[in-house]
């Protein structure tokens, strides 16, 4: 049997840190990831602890003819950290985090976590554009993009990455910045993990808070449709420093509502009045904007998203929210099949809408909000019927929104669906693929395949 075999026992001597294989006390966790709906059982998983255990594991792999899965903080809802009969390079154990103060600067390792990486910067008041959800991993974050609370006023996650250093198919470790390697740079900066296993990310940091202005305003379903309208225009003279996140949700006593979570990334004064109008439509049920620190805001949405529930995603793009638009979601929402699912709408604009469209591989810096479906609920037995509401709502908000998609919320969509996520980059990308990675060794991703040799 595969995991008595000599090798694998080699393979353990050779990394310094962990190997797990079927039968250990620990290969049902390390196989799992955050999606429920994944369940996947590799070889084995080799928990690296530097860059040469990278290494190692990418040559045991490339010798046994193995798929290899890469694994940062396995919250991507494709499951693609995770494989069948292939080996999982996980680096939950590479958690350094070295803050610069004065340089404004941090080098934070492959597995860190956005929970671990916000603590540890904001000792110092420094932030950078941060998950939403602790547990969510830097690295596949950051490498597809990185949406977050602070995105309008810094920017993207991979727009704030000064260096990464990279180990590549053919074990090399090598450093991408903008004097090194400036193409595998350019290329992940929104193009996944298609062209190495990241070990360590290299971020510039701003000032932020620690205490900001930041909390919740929670509406009745019933009066969603005229709220997000009056959101709606609100966003749209709002300032950089300023993002609301909106989302219909179910509360833990059952009932559907409208959350909106404002988080001014400024002085407290400034934001309390920006705030009043949001705040004073309507009648909210629930109005918790107060000064908080940073860290506090960074975890609000956290209970919503357990590990190992069942999840299906699917997202797109639209440049503005219409009438009728709010319309299809409110109704929707009414429809859901689970109280766990949700609609998230994103504002973008600001910092992300400065940076040119080709000058990292994320392209969708031009549209008005991100749209997610996100179908969430916790028996297999309701799989069709939770997958059907997310499938339905995306055809019925497609004639609305751009056929672009942000790669960090796709599924298993397919190639087209790729191509979609990076639009005129993807080119370029495919070039960069055949020149650090000519046989597609990394390709449990969002692939993107290496163009044919001229
Ligand atoms: C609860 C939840 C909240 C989220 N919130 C946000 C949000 O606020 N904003 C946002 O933009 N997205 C958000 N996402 C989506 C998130 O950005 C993606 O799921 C992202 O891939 C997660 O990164 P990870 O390291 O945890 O994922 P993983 O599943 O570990 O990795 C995803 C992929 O990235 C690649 N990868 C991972 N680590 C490395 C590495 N070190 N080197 C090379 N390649 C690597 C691999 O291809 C892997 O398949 C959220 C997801 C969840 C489930």
């Amino acid at each position: 049997m595969i995991i008595q075999s000599p090798d694998f026992q080699r393979l353990a001597r050779d990394v310094a840190g962990q190997v797990v294989l079927p039968g250990d006390q620990d290969y049902d966790s390390a196989r799992r990831v955050w999606n429920g709906m994944i369940d996947k059982r590799p070889h084995a998983v080799v928990r690296a602890s530097s860059p040469d255990d990278v290494a190692a594991a990418i040559a045991f792999a490339t010798g046994k003819g193995f798929p290899v899965a890469v694994r940062g903080g396995g919250h991507n809802i494709a499951g693609n950290a995770t494989c069948d009969n292939g080996l999982v390079i996980d680096l939950s154990l590479m958690k350094s985090i070295e803050v610069d103060r004065d340089g404004r600067r941090v080098r934070a390792g492959g597995g860190v976590l956005w929970g671990e990486f916000d603590a540890a910067t904001q000792e110092v008041g420094l932030a950078t554009n941060g998950g939403l959800v602790p547990s969510t991993g830097v690295a596949g974050f950051t490498l597809g993009g990185g949406l977050g609370h602070l995105m309008r006023s810094c920017g993207l996650a991979c727009d704030n990455l000064v260096s990464a250093d990279v180990v590549t198919a053919d074990g090399r470790i090598v450093t991408a910045s903008a004097e090194q390697n400036e193409d595998l740079f350019w290329a992940i900066r929104g193009g996944g993990g298609n062209f190495g296993v990241v070990t360590t990310f290299e971020f510039q940091l701003h000032e932020v808070g620690p205490i900001l202005l930041g909390g919740r305003l929670i509406h009745r379903l019933a009066d969603a449709p005229d709220v997000l309208r009056f959101y709606r225009e609100f966003m749209a003279e709002a300032p950089d420093s300023l993002i609301v996140y909106a989302g219909l949700s179910t509360s833990p006593e059952g009932e559907p509502r409208l959350g909106m979570r404002p988080v001014f990334n400024g002085p407290i004064k400034e934001g309390q009045e920006l705030l009043e109008p949001l705040r004073r439509y309507g009648s909210p049920a629930v109005d918790d904007i107060e000064p908080r620190p940073y860290v506090e805001i960074q975890k609000i949405v956290e209970p919503m998203f357990p590990p190992g529930r069942l999840h299906y995603w699917k997202a797109n793009f639209a440049d503005a929210l219409s009438d009728e638009l709010i319309d299809i979601l409110v109704a929707a929402y009414r429809r859901a099949p689970s109280p766990y699912s949700n609609i998230a709408l994103e504002p973008m604009g600001g910092a992300i809408a400065r940076v040119p469209e080709t000058a990292t591989a994320f392209h969708h810096r031009r549209h008005g909000y991100s749209i997610l479906l996100l179908g969430g609920w916790l028996r297999p037995e309701d799989n069709d019927a939770n997958v059907a509401w997310v499938r339905e709502l995306w055809e019925v908000t497609r004639p609305f929104a751009s056929s672009d998609v942000y790669v960090n919320y796709l599924g298993t969509e397919g190639d087209a669906r790729v191509r979609e996520a990076y639009g005129p980059n993807h080119p370029r990308l495919s070039e960069i693929k055949r020149k650090y990675d000519p046989h597609n060794f990394f390709r449990l991703n969002q692939n993107i395949e290496p163009a044919p040799a001229c």
